[in-house]
């Protein structure tokens, strides 16, 4: 069990509602850029799934994927904090805005985020730092409470060099290690950034409930899989491989953790006895085999 996509959207409703508007540099956090978010997991781009970490969430850019805390929905406020603090990541890899800001500057963006949404929720609750975080939490609350971050007053707020550099440092020294960080295995996957899933044409939207279970979808068949993968498209033509890697991306992430199992042991080299091995490699880019496996691996 982990919370769901209607979590996640709920969250982002939540956080922009609240009215967070502040930058860190060139990084926007607002109720449009928050909402933005909203509209590419709406439609597809970016996935939902339960990750298996109780204490962590992470939004992995390589595949577009927000893997949510293996929680009970629904999420409660300090759940709704992180992840919207994944989203801020998203929101970031949406704008592009990383390779300007930094990895770092995109963390405490994520953070005073998470923080501001924790102190207009549950202000009382805030100034309990979780393990780890001591001296950092402390001076999260304190721009959060010097910019006004938390009410109508601080809207549009940048926040000064000289006021992030202490918390870059601090976070540095501490690493992403305690509960509220929620990182997973994003880390130096080796995958170049390609976001093919942001950049693309939306797939029509259709209704989900917070209720819906991808567990109780067939799994993909191999019939399936190398009928998607033998699909013959032009050269010219870039949404052909983009939509059937999207479909294949799909198939991957929501199948039984069996079949997903099953897959990677097929698919992490070619096998040239395996009709579907013998596919995915003859009728992939390199990049998006990495992209379907990263996910496989995650899923293992
Ligand atoms: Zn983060």
């Amino acid at each position: 069990m982990a919370l769901s996509e209607g979590d996640v959207l709920n969250a982002l409703s939540a956080a922009a509602e609240l009215g967070i508007d502040f930058y860190v540099e060139n990084i926007h956090v607002s109720p449009e850029t928050l909402t933005t978010v909203r509209d590419h997991i709406r439609a597809g781009n970016i996935l939902i799934a339960g990750g298996t970490n109780p204490a962590g969430a992470v939004y992995d850019s390589d595949t577009d994927i927000l893997w949510t805390p293996a929680l009970v929905p629904p999420a409660d406020e300090e759940d709704k904090a992180l992840l919207v603090h994944e989203c801020v990541h998203a929101m970031i890899d949406i704008y592009n805005t990383s390779h300007r800001a930094g990895r770092a500057m995109g963390e405490l963006a994520a953070y005073l985020t998470q923080m501001t949404y924790l102190q207009r929720r549950i202000p009382n609750k805030t100034s309990n730092a979780p393990p780890g975080a001591v001296l950092f939490w402390p001076m999260l609350l304190k721009v959060v409470n010097d910019f006004d971050l938390g009410t109508a007053a601080g809207a549009g707020a940048h926040i000064p060099a000289n006021r992030l550099e202490p918390m870059r440092l601090e976070l540095m020294s501490v690493g992403t290690s305690y509960r509220y960080s929620a990182k997973m295995k994003a880390q130096s996957s080796g995958l170049s950034r390609q976001n093919p899933f942001l950049e693309m044409s939306p797939e029509p939207i259709y209704t989900r409930t917070t209720s819906v279970s991808y567990e109780a979808l067939p799994d993909p068949g191999d019939g399936y899989l190398i009928d998607v993968l033998n699909e013959k498209y032009s050269t010219s033509n870039v949404k052909g491989y983009g939509d059937r890697l999207r479909r294949l991306r799909r198939d991957f992430l929501y199948c039984s953790k069996p079949r997903a199992i099953a897959l990677r042991a097929r698919l992490l080299t070619r096998i040239p006895t395996d009709k579907l091995s013998e596919a995915f490699y003859e009728r992939l880019s390199h990049g998006g085999r990495a992209i379907l496996l990263k996910i496989l691996t995650m899923r293992s």
